[in-house]
């Protein structure tokens, strides 16, 4: 390659939606900002989904994607965790990301960087290998890379589960919280997602920089610390390139008009969203207890409802039913009941649409991050409901911390019942502690929208360290 061809990124996606869509958005301001071409390179255990290829395929034309040769994973065992999953399709996936490596360069391409995602380090050899500078998107808070930091030394502290500490876990420039609320792998120190997890930590080291979406006004601490550490001990630059969100329209599906249009015809503000990611599910017992508690709280609602995810209850929807009533799991005579004031939709909604339609006046999310900063630019307060992942760190952070959101509280029997739902949806569309969380999403969206209309100088910085690397 020329040296004054265009630089070229790599980006290396983890399998998850939740990975993908932040990165997509990346990918587009490093073409349009900034001028670079980008290849994305997909590694996957089976056939690309029709959600990946749906984001993928609404990307400028800049933007090319490889699909890896699908690794081989029928010697993992049934109960299996997500984060070993992930890492070995990954670490199964370097010899032909070698081969990408190579056809990028036979083809002349000058590559500045591979940026790769949460579990995505082991791809950094393959870079090293071809003189490509290793990067990390990291596509949750900076709470939780400050904790991917402090990990190892964690590790070598504490040799009980981090759950049964008795002190809350002191996490560089966060609030303390209890082990218990740490992200899904650390809670079993003995399964092989929590060694993945530390081998993971351990190597962000190895990166010369780790990009976070979030941005000062919403994590000052945590960013705080992560420059310190930084500077104390060579760390890699930490750069805070957030809000990075999907406002696309292409990605809303088959039922996305009706919920527009419907909500076109509700009241400002009105409309409580209830949406668990891109893949969470509750048990029968839950579902049942959320839809009369929405139903008591009398106030609107837009629900994604799926179905229940225990599979004994489950055995009964698979029958001929079930293809006439999409929703015969919800409890008798709910939908008739709050025809009017509610709607629900399977599985899927424009999400980013809905978020940002002014009829929408509450979000009652399971704490995924693109959903929360998906909420917070567009200045919708939260009811928070985690379920996996680092959710229920996000949880604790938006109610304890940046205080935007309610939490409702389970019962002995670990479900949350109806009348604490109906009180908290209450809470929240007409209560005082409501106006209040609402008041401080009106001041971060403000900060998000400062964010967004400035140079967005932390990637700015970025792409020029990019462009102005040696190339040999
Ligand atoms: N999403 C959507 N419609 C849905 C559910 C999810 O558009 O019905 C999008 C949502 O806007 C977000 C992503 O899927 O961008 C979910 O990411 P998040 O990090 O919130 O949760 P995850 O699915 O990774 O648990």
């Amino acid at each position: 390659a020329q040296p004054d061809s265009p630089a070229h990124v790599a980006i290396l996606p983890s399998p998850g939606m939740g990975h993908l869509i932040p990165l997509a958005e990346l990918a587009k301001r490093l073409v349009h900002q900034h001028n670079f071409s980008i290849t994305f390179v997909i590694p996957t255990d089976g056939s690309p989904s029709k959600a990946q290829r749906s984001v993928l395929g609404s990307l400028p034309s800049t933007i090319r994607s490889v699909f890896l040769p699908p690794v081989n994973l029928s010697d993992l065992p049934e109960d299996v965790k997500i984060e070993t999953t992930i890492s070995l399709t990954v670490a199964r996936s370097l010899p032909s990301l070698r081969d990408v490596f190579r056809s990028l360069a036979d083809r002349g391409n000058r590559v500045v960087s591979l940026v790769v995602d949460l579990f995505g380090t082991d791809a950094f050899d393959v870079a090293r290998e071809f003189n490509v500078s290793p990067y990390i998107f990291f596509p949750s808070t900076a709470m939780a890379l400050s904790l991917f930091f402090h990990l190892p030394k964690l590790d070598e502290m504490v040799s009980c589960e981090y759950r049964e500490m008795k002190e809350p876990v002191k996490i560089p420039g966060c609030l303390p919280i209890h082990g218990g609320e740490l992200l899904d792998p650390a809670q079993d120190r003995k399964n092989d997602a929590y060694k993945w997890l530390l081998h993971h930590t351990k190597r962000y080291r190895l990166a010369e920089g780790v990009m976070v979406n979030s941005f000062t006004d919403l994590e000052k601490g945590a960013l705080q610390a992560l420059r310190e550490v930084e500077a104390g001990k060579g760390k890699p630059a930490v750069y805070p390139v957030g809000p990075l969100v999907n406002m696309d329209s292409s990605t809303g599906g088959e039922g996305s008009d009706q919920c527009l249009k419907w909500l076109d015809d509700q009241p400002h503000g009105s409309v409580l969203f209830v949406s668990f990611g891109s893949g969470g599910t509750l048990s029968l017992d839950q579902i049942t207890e959320l839809a009369l508690g929405l139903e008591t709280s009398e106030q609107r609602f837009l629900w994604v409802a799926r179905s229940p995810n225990d599979a004994v209850s489950n055995a009964t929807f698979f029958s001929v039913d079930s293809h006439e009533d999409p929703f015969n799991f919800l409890p008798k005579g709910f939908l008739e009941r709050t025809k009017g004031r509610g709607l629900v939709v399977p599985s899927w909604a424009p999400q980013p649409q809905v978020l940002s339609h002014g009829s929408t006046g509450g979000f009652l999310t399971h704490c995924g991050w693109n959903s929360t900063l998906e909420s917070v630019v567009n200045g919708v307060p939260l009811i928070v409901w985690p379920l996996y992942a680092e959710q229920k760190m996000n949880a604790w952070m938006l109610t304890q911390d940046i205080k935007v959101a309610l939490r409702p509280k389970a019962s002995d029997n670990g479900l949350i019942g109806r009348e604490e739902i109906a009180n908290v949806v209450r809470g929240l569309m007409e209560g005082e502690e409501g106006k209040r969380v609402r008041n401080r999403m009106k001041d971060l969206k403000e900060a998000a929208a400062r964010v967004l209309s400035t140079e967005d100088g932390s990637l700015s910085e970025l792409a020029r360290r990019w462009k102005n690397q040696k190339w040999n």
